[in-house]
C-alpha cells in the first residue's frame, strides 16, 4: 500500500495513495475484505447490471486501487463511487464486516474535493445543500409555494395543458405523490410539549429538514404517538437538518457543520429520537465525520450513542398497546438505513403487530433498496427507477397499506405504487400506530396511559 506520509490516523494533512491530502479513506475498513464475493447477490446495482464495477467488491477493490496508487482520483473512478445508493445492503451480507458505505461517503468526499460539481449542476446541488436544506424558514416557503400552485389550481392547469411536461417524468409523478404540505410540527407545537398523563421521561425530537415540511403529517402523529405513551416531547428550536444528503454528496465539510450544530442542540437530551431512517443512521455515524478531529469525534461518539429510531425507542422503553382496530391489510418495507444502517427490523414490526385487527402480511425481500435512497432517485432516476420496479414485484398483491419508517422511501413506493395503479396506501409505522390510538380515542375505549 502506498501511503505517502507516516503521520498518525488522526493528522488533518494525512496523504494516501492518490487521494488528496486530509479526510482520506479509512484503511481499516477494507481491511478485512476477502473478496469472496458474498455481497454481490445482495447488492441492487449489480444485480442491475451484473458489472463487477459496480459491486460492493469492485468498488472496495477500486477505492483502495486509488489508495496504492495504482488508478488516479478521476471520472471513470467517480461513476461506480456515485452509483452506489450506500443501501449498506452489502454491509448486512459481509461476513467480515466490511463498511462499503462508509469507505462510499468517504470516497465521494474525496472526489467533491478534487472534482466540484461545476455550472448548473454545482449550483443546483449548493442551492438546495446549503442555501435550502438547512434553513428551515425557506424550507417552509418551498413547501408554501408547493401548496399555492396546487390550491391555486394552477399545478392542475400546467397538467391539463401538458406544461408540466417540461419536467422530467419522474420529478412531475414524485409532486403527485407528494402529500398536502401541513403545518410544521416545530410551528405548530411549543419547544417542550407535554405528555397526556403521567410523564415517564423527556425525549429529543429531531424533526428533519423535508421531513417536517413534506411529512408535517408523520412528524405530528410521532410527537402524538409519544406524548401518550408519557414521553415529553423536546423539539429544540436550535437543531437543523442532520446532514445525511450532504454526506452523501460528498460535501462532508456542510456534513461536519451541521452534525455540530446538532450535538449541541441536543446536549442536554438523553434520548435523540428519529422517525427518519436515514437521518437517524447519519446521526449514529457523526463520529465518522471527525476521525481527524479527537474531541470532536468524543462529543459525536457520545450524541451517537443518543441516537435511536422511534420504534425501537417505544419497543425498548415500554409503550401501551392501542386499542382502536384498523382492520387492514399491512405489509412492511425495511429502509435500508434502518434495516442495514441500525440494525432495526423487528421493533417496527412488533409495534404493528399490536394494532387490533391489522394483518401485518410478510414482503418478500421486504429490505431490498427501492432505489430511493436520499435523492438517488433523481440523480440516477433510470437506475433508481428499475430498482423500484424490481421493489414492486415483492409487494403483496392483497395489501391496502405499506408501511416503513423513512421519508424517502415513502416517496419512492408510492412513485411505485403510482406506476403499477396499485391502490394500496404507503404511511409511516407511527402513522398507523397514531390512527389507532385515536380510533381508541373516538370509540372511547378506556386505556390507561
Ligand atoms: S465486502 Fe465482504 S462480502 Fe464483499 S467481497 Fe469483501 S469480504 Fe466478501
Ligand atoms: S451500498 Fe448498496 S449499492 Fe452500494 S455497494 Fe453496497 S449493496 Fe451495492
Amino acid at each position: 500500500m502506498n501511503i505517502a506520509t507516516t503521520e498518525t490516523a488522526t493528522s488533518p494533512s494525512r496523504s494516501l495513495g492518490n487521494y488528496l491530502a486530509g479526510d482520506v479513506p479509512d484503511e481499516n475498513k477494507w481491511a478485512d475484505c476477502v473478496h469472496c464475493g458474498l455481497c454481490l447477490e445482495a447488492c441492487p446495482t449489480y444485480l442491475e447490471t451484473g458489472h463487477e464495477h459496480q459491486s460492493p467488491r469492485g468498488r472496495v477493490h477500486l477505492i483502495k486501487s486509488v489508495a496504492d496508487g495504482k488508478i488516479e482520483l478521476n471520472e471513470s473512478f467517480m461513476d461506480p463511487v456515485f452509483t452506489c445508493l450506500d443501501c449498506r445492503a452489502c454491509e448486512t451480507a459481509c461476513p467480515a464486516n466490511v463498511q462499503v458505505g462508509g469507505l462510499i461517503e468517504e470516497a465521494r468526499g474525496q472526489i467533491r474535493r478534487a472534482m466540484p460539481l461545476k455550472g448548473w449542476r454545482g449550483a443546483v446541488s449548493r442551492f438546495f445543500l446549503n442555501g435550502v436544506f438547512p434553513n428551515p424558514d425557506r424550507l417552509t416557503k418551498l413547501g408554501g409555494l408547493l401548496k399555492f400552485l396546487r390550491k391555486s389550481g394552477l399545478l392542475a392547469l400546467a397538467r391539463k395543458t401538458g406544461l408540466i411536461k417540461v419536467l422530467p417524468s419522474h420529478l412531475e409523478e414524485m409532486e403527485r405523490v407528494t402529500p398536502e404540505i401541513g403545518v410544521p410540527v416545530r410551528k405548530k407545537f411549543p419547544e417542550v410539549i407535554p405528555v397526556r398523563g403521567e410523564r415517564k421521561k423527556r425525549v429529543g425530537l429531531l424533526t428533519g429538514c423535508v421531513m417536517d415540511v413534506v411529512f408535517s403529517n408523520v412528524n405530528e402523529a410521532t410527537v402524538r404517538v409519544l406524548t401518550q405513551n408519557g414521553y415529553e416531547v423536546h423539539v429544540p428550536r436550535d437543531q437543523t437538518c442532520c446532514g445525511a444528503l450532504h454526506v452523501h454528496a460528498g460535501d462532508r465539510e456542510s456534513g461536519r457543520k451541521l452534525a455540530r450544530k446538532n450535538i449541541e442542540a441536543f446536549n442536554d437530551a438523553e434520548h435523540v429520537l428519529v422517525n427518519a431512517a436515514g437521518c437517524g443512521c447519519a446521526m449514529k455515524e457523526y463520529p465518522e465525520l471527525f476521525r481527524e478531529d479527537p474531541e470532536s469525534r468524543e462529543k459525536a461518539e457520545a450524541f451517537a450513542e443518543k441516537v435511536t429510531d422511534v420504534s425501537k425507542f417505544l419497543y425498548d422503553h415500554g409503550f401501551e398497546p392501542p386499542k382502536g382496530r384498523i382492520d387492514a391489510r399491512v405489509t412492511y418495507h425495511d429502509a435500508c438505513h434502518l434495516a442495514h444502517g441500525q440494525g432495526v427490523r423487528e421493533e417496527p414490526r412488533s409495534l404493528l403487530r399490536e394494532i387490533p385487527g391489522l394483518e401485518l402480511v410478510d414482503m418478500p425481500h421486504a429490505d431490498r433498496c427501492c432505489g430511493s435512497a436520499g435523492i438517488y432517485n433523481l440523480t440516477h432516476p433510470e437506475m433508481a427507477g428499475a430498482i423500484l420496479e424490481q421493489k414492486m414485484t415483492y409487494v403483496p398483491e392483497e395489501v391496502e397499506l405499506i408501511s416503513m419508517g423513512n421519508p424517502g422511501c415513502m416517496l419512492q413506493m408510492a412513485v411505485g405504487v403510482l406506476r403499477h395503479g396499485r391502490s394500496a396506501k404507503v404511511v409511516h409505522t407511527m402513522e398507523l400506530l397514531d390512527r389507532s390510538y385515536q380510533i381508541e380515542d373516538q370509540t372511547g375505549t378506556d386505556r390507561e396511559v
